[in-house]
């Protein structure tokens, strides 16, 4: 029996034990390029690495933790060179993105989809990223969204790979840029519908799940009101029940240098919110299936 699955790390190609705990959604850091020209004071990348690295191998203790899957697209500041410094000193393996953010910029805005396509084509081969990101945030799929989805779908079908998509599950966006995607003939079992975890909604989350998507219920961190935990284990359990077990992907979506707010600063990640407050209540085949199995089969596109 092979006990290994092939992933594609920032150091390359890698046989992973497919008894690795994984963390499947999360960023070491998002930030600006600009910021980071214009001002010293902005974010120093050595304490980063190292800040980073202490984290992920205390949790590698810990939990077990192996596998960290790091979602940061490369318009809002994937730095591969940060990530190799972190998974050397922490032991951790580390997948990277490629792909872009859903904000409009000058700049991807006069290409096509096309050319955005062979770009991150490119550059999944010269990093070796494990995952293509895309993104959709407001109730309106701009027309610059639409062609984004369209080149990580042209993408996906050069590189094999999976496509991460940030949803907004509150205005319920996922329902269109999953239809351009599959309009685009990409299968399924090659899209993580994400940030699920933001509604309880669960015939939203079905719906992705019946189609074969992965549903990613990636964002349980900031709240530990005991009536919040319950109502998620037994989301959960439900969608379990339902039959998607084999679907389901858990994670936080946090960040050790978040720049998405005025005053940015490196600050300590909730990683271990899962392992205390959720996995403990899962009966124990699910959560084997949920934090070794399924990112392994996601990363593989099975
Ligand atoms: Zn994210």
């Amino acid at each position: 029996m092979n006990n290994f699955v092939e992933v594609r790390t920032v150091f390359g190609k890698k046989k992973i034990s497919k008894n690795t705990v994984t963390l499947s959604h999360e960023h070491i850091c998002c930030y600006s390029e600009y910021l980071n020209i214009m001002s010293k004071g902005y974010l120093d990348k050595p304490t980063l690495a190292e800040k980073s690295a202490d984290i992920l191998k205390n949790m590698k203790e810990k939990y077990g933790l192996a596998l960290f899957i790091d979602c940061t697209p490369v318009n809002i500041g994937r730095d591969v060179e940060l990530l190799k410094k972190v998974s050397e000193l922490s032991g951790v393996d580390i997948v990277c993105s490629t792909g872009f953010y859903y904000n409009d910029e000058p700049i991807l805005d006069c290409m096509s989809a096309r050319t955005l396509a062979d770009f991150i084509a490119e550059d999944a081969n010269n990093t070796c990223a494990g995952v293509i990101k895309s993104a959709v945030e407001y109730d309106t799929v701009s027309p610059f969204n639409i062609k984004l989805l369209k080149a990580s779908a042209l993408a996906q079908k050069k590189t094999g790979l999976p496509i991460i998509l940030h949803t907004n599950a509150n205005n319920k966006n996922g329902i269109k840029a999953v239809e351009i995607l599959l309009g685009e003939n990409v299968n399924p079992k090659n899209i993580v519908v994400g940030h699920l975890s933001d509604t309880n909604d669960n015939e939203y989350i079905k719906n992705f799940a019946k189609l074969g998507c992965y549903v990613a219920l990636d964002r349980m961190y900031d709240n530990e009101r005991q009536d919040y935990i319950t109502s998620k284990i037994n989301q959960i359990n439900a969608l379990c029940e339902a039959g998607y077990a084999d679907r389901l992907l858990l994670s936080h979506d946090d960040s050790v240098f978040q720049g998405f707010c005025d005053m940015p600063q490196i600050k300590a990640p909730r990683w271990s919110y899962m392992f205390e407050h959720i996995v403990p209540k899962l009966d124990e085949n699910i959560a084997k299936k949920i934090l070794k199995e399924n990112p392994l089969t996601m990363l593989c596109g099975k």
